[in-house]
């Protein structure tokens, strides 16, 4: 497909290349009129500019082989024609190629002056490239006639392209119609360079020359491509008419039709040559213009949306630029400091006006005077007849290039609800922490003696007996019940009871060491458990503790009272109940043993 859509672009090309040749040789030769411009080599700058570089061959092997056929039935020798032929394909292939470089592969209008310099050079090159490569067969006819075809050739080129690039933009966009305005202006304009062509080229003195140039050049700026060319094609055209039957078309000014010719192809290049850059330039410039106009009206409406914004949320806004020292207050913000609006100049520094601690929003300010990004901060201000309110603050420093500090922008909000909010919600979720805790410590512990209870003991033994597996350690449990407590009950009273089991818990927690835990897990049934500590030692420490019972647990002039004691360690088929049975079993022993002696489970 890609291949049929650029063969038709090499035929279209070819044929339009041949009818406008036909016209320009039929002018010159039928006609004996001056042609001063060679209009086909835009075609063929269009032709090679509009393919890939790798279609140029099949471009030339078309167009190559028309432009001699062209020539050759105009009456040009085999030489000549084979030479033109040559020629015209180096003129499009330089032009397109050096365009092409110009335009960045971009094959469209020039945008900016340098693009329509690249194109200018573009042409140059390619005119000189058809002069260079016709030089044998045009040396004869001296430095005029061979002026004259490079001039035909650049303005052909400089011409045609524009046309050819815009009828193509028009055919590829048929939407992008240029107006009925432009369409009126564009008439206008060429019915007045006609007019004044029609009355200049006759005239009888060069002092008129300068008004045509001038308003083909007012043209040209006025208007946006393809105006230019066709103003410059009108010219030529008059010219040509001029000319027919060998007369000059500066029949005042220069008798030779070749020379007329020339000057009239100086002027028309001088003319492109000036205004084209200059409408680049000015069309760049417009459309800058409406960039920003755009930008601006953008501007406008954020601006709009933005303060909408401020009312609704109630956000002040401040600015103090430290050039001027200027301060800037939206109306929000002297609301917020608790200032009256109505106190305040313009842009004055009102410092003295704020309210009970409106100036630590200054102090923050200078503490942060070095910060690059933006910082928050909060104030409390205690307005003179209302409560205090917490005022929120965002704020930027700008910066100069050299680093120093220019100006500060800063927004605030009442944040008072807010903050007041999270305060009672911290308040309250720390009420919560400590309750918890509280119910936690109270369900894992025994009330009367504070050590852990049953539940937290046991709990306790389940993770030392897994640790003990693990590491491969030791751990002895001892289990120990008080002796006939029930007859300390029964004897003494219950309170004398609950004496002597705070008395037998804190010797138990004495003669343990710290890493033990001590708990009580019945009435007066405690529990050690006794990480790291193998049976030798388990049992020296069980008589020990025993042994300080019998000894110290008297209280209030009470005797004291004795306990037995089973030990059980951990051995590798124990589970913490296992293990927690054969202590018991152990203690079993201890009382049936005739109590107040250690046992130790097999
Ligand atoms: P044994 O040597 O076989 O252990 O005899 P004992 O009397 O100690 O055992 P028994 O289980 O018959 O009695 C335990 C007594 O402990 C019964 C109960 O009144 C008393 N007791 C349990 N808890 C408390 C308590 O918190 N305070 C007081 N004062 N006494 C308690
Ligand atoms: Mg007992
Ligand atoms: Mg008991």
């Amino acid at each position: 497909m890609k291949l049929v859509g650029d063969f038709r672009i090499i035929v279209a090309c070819a044929l339009v290349w041949a009818l406008l040749a036909a016209v320009c040789l039929a002018l010159a030769t039928v006609l004996d009129a001056q042609v001063p411009i060679w209009l086909p080599a835009g075609l063929s700058v269009a032709q090679f500019g509009l393919l890939p570089k790798r279609r140029w061959l099949l471009s030339a092997a078309v167009l190559g082989p028309v432009s001699f056929a062209v020539l050759f039935a105009s009456g040009a020798s085999v030489p000549y024609a084979t030479v033109f032929a040559l020629a015209t394909l180096a003129e499009g292939m330089i032009c397109a190629a050096l365009g092409l470089w110009a335009m960045q592969g971009n094959v469209q209008l020039p945008d900016g002056p340098r693009q329509v310099l690249g194109l200018y050079g573009a042409a140059f090159a390619g005119s000189f490239g058809y002069a260079l490569v016709m030089l044998p067969v045009t040396f004869s006819g001296g430095g005029g006639a061979i002026t004259t075809g490079l001039f035909a050739h650049l303005l052909g080129m400089l011409t045609m392209t524009s046309l050819v690039l815009h009828g193509r933009k028009r055919l590829l966009q048929p939407d992008a119609s240029d107006g009925p305005k432009l369409t009126n202006e564009l008439a206008w304009t060429m019915a007045f360079v006609a007019t004044l062509s029609i009355v200049l080229l006759q005239a009888e003195s060069y002092l008129l020359v300068p008004i045509l140039l001038t308003g083909l050049i007012l043209a040209t700026i006025r208007l946006p491509a393809p105006a230019p060319a066709l103003n410059v094609l009108l010219v030529a055209a008059i010219a040509t008419l001029f000319s027919i039957g060998g007369r000059s078309p500066l029949p005042n000014l220069a008798s030779d039709p070749a020379e007329a010719m020339l000057l009239i192809q100086t002027w028309l290049a001088l003319s492109l040559a000036t205004a084209v850059p200059i409408a680049s330039i000015i069309a760049r410039r417009d459309d800058m213009a409406n960039q920003l106009a755009m930008q601006n009206a953008q501007l406008e409406e954020n601006v709009t949306v933005f303060g909408l914004a401020e009312e609704l949320a109630e956000i002040g806004r401040w600015q103090l630029d430290l050039t001027s020292g200027k301060q800037i207050y939206s109306p929000v913000m002297y609301e917020l400091l608790g200032m009256d609006a109505d106190l305040a100049g313009e842009g004055d520094d009102i410092r003295d006006l704020l309210q009970g601690g409106g100036e630590t929003v200054f102090d923050e300010l200078e503490r942060n005077c070095r910060e690059n990004a933006a910082y928050s901060f909060d104030c409390r201000i205690k307005p003179v007849d209302g409560p205090e309110r917490i005022l929120r603050f965002s704020a930027q420093n700008i910066f100069d290039p050299a680093g120093m500090r220019k100006s500060v922008f800063a927004v605030a909000m009442d944040v008072t609800g807010q903050v007041r909010r999270e305060e009672a919600l911290d308040l309250a979720r720390g009420r919560a922490v400590r309750l918890a805790a509280e119910a936690q410590k109270l369900a894992n512990t025994d009330v009367l003696t504070e050590l852990p209870n049953r539940r937290c003991s046991l709990g306790l033994l389940e993770r030392l007996v897994d640790q003990g597996h693990r590491d491969n350690t030791n751990l002895s449990v001892l289990l120990f019940d008080i002796d006939h407590f029930k007859k300390v009950n029964d004897t003494y009273g219950h309170k004398a009871g609950d004496d002597v089991l705070l008395r037998v818990a804190s010797l138990a927690r004495r003669e343990m060491r710290g890493s033990d835990l001590v708990g009580r897990i019945g009435g007066e049934e405690f529990v050690c458990l006794m990480p790291g500590l193998g049976p030798n030692d388990a049992r020296a420490l069980a008589e020990r503790l025993r042994a300080a019972i019998a000894a110290d647990s008297g209280v209030q002039g009470l005797p004291p009272v004795t306990v037995s004691v089973g030990i059980a360690c951990l051995g590798p088929n124990d589970d913490a109940g296992s293990l927690l049975a054969r202590a018991d079993e152990a203690l079993y022993g201890a009382k049936a043993g005739g109590r107040n002696q250690v046992r130790r489970a097999a």
